[in-house]
């Protein structure tokens, strides 16, 4: 069992602290949302007035944030040089690559161990323990994290040095946003020529065109697996997100000068959908809705 500061109990962060607690540690939560801290608190937790109260005496601070300026807050104002440097330092939120380098660095000066871990699943994954953690840092930092990503996820992967584990989940989920414009627009004109979208899914999933955004997370009702789809694009991971996500992977590409043009493409149709078009609620696969209406209510 260990102290462990939980800053962050949103959607995610929330089901995280919860099987924290199941696995018996003494979780200390923090959150400027009361409603948070309640729930937080209805699941075991311990509430504390502030970050600082927290982490005062953690073996571990885990976060899990919106973006990158609330980690840089966090982390500046409450977590380094006041939390022993003993603590391991987890950031669970996705942020961009240079803030979660930046703030590794500061910590890593001030005697801390610093992993970024960013996370692939959604609320339910997060609640039910089955999160996939892309972590970055140093090996020995990494070493130390793990247990305690183990209890929140079913699977936990060294990217590299500090910052990987943004730059893989950015990475991971431009190819997912194009991927899934792609199957949209494909069953899109498969439906105008003519053929049943199911034999056409059939098809395909066994063949070459084969891809997670159709085989498993299939966009369109009644096809496939029972996906968002089939709830009315309700749960699932929303478009507001995805386009957080292709923003980061935008702005990271630039700054390496990478040529991205499906990634740029994707940035731009989800901005018209979720911004423009009212979509950032519902589920990414809901994109469909925008290539062809016939799939709106
Ligand atoms: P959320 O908005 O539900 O939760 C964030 C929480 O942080 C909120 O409760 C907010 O009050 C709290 N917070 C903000 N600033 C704070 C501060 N200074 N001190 C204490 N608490 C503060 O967001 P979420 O859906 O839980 O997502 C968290 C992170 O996980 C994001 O970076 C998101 O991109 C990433 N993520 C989300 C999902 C998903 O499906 N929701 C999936 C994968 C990754």
């Amino acid at each position: 069992m260990a102290h462990i500061a939980f800053i962050g109990l949103g959607n995610m962060g929330g089901g995280m602290a919860a099987n924290l607690v199941k696995a018996g540690h003494a979780v200390r939560a923090f959150d400027l949302s009361e409603a948070a801290l309640a729930k937080a608190e209805a699941n075991g937790c311990s509430r504390a007035g502030s970050a600082a109260e927290a982490i005062g005496g953690a073996e571990a601070v885990i976060t899990m944030l919106p973006a990158g300026k609330h980690v840089r807050d966090v982390y500046e104002s409450s977590v380094i040089g006041q939390a022993p440097t003993s603590a391991i330092l987890i950031d669970c939120s996705t942020i961009d690559v240079a803030t979660a380098r930046e703030e590794i660095g500061k910590a890593e000066s001030a005697g801390y161990q610093m992993v970024d871990a960013p996370v692939s699943g959604g609320i339910a994954a997060a609640e039910g323990g089955t999160l996939t953690f892309m972590v970055g840092g140093e090996a020995a930092a990494f070493e130390r994290a793990r247990p305690l990503l183990e209890q929140m996820g079913k699977a936990v992967i060294h990217a590299g040095g500090a910052g990987a584990g943004q730059a893989a989940k950015i990475c991971n989920n431009m190819l997912l946003g194009a991927s899934m414009i792609a199957t949209c627009e494909t069953f899109a004109m498969a439906q105008k020529l003519g053929l049943d979208l199911q034999t056409f899914y059939d098809i395909s999933s066994k063949a070459s065109g084969q891809c997670w955004s159709m085989t498993t997370y299939c966009p369109v009702p009644g096809v496939g697996p029972t996906t968002p789809a089939d709830r009315d694009y309700e749960g699932g991971f929303a478009s507001a997100l995805m386009l957080k996500d292709l923003r980061l992977a935008m702005e990271a590409a630039q700054s390496v000068d990478a040529y991205t043009p499906m990634g740029a493409h994707a940035e731009e149709l989800y901005t018209r959908f979720a911004d423009h078009l009212g979509g950032g609620g519902k589920d990414f696969s809901a994109i469909i809705r925008m290539i062809d209406d016939s799939w709106s209510r």
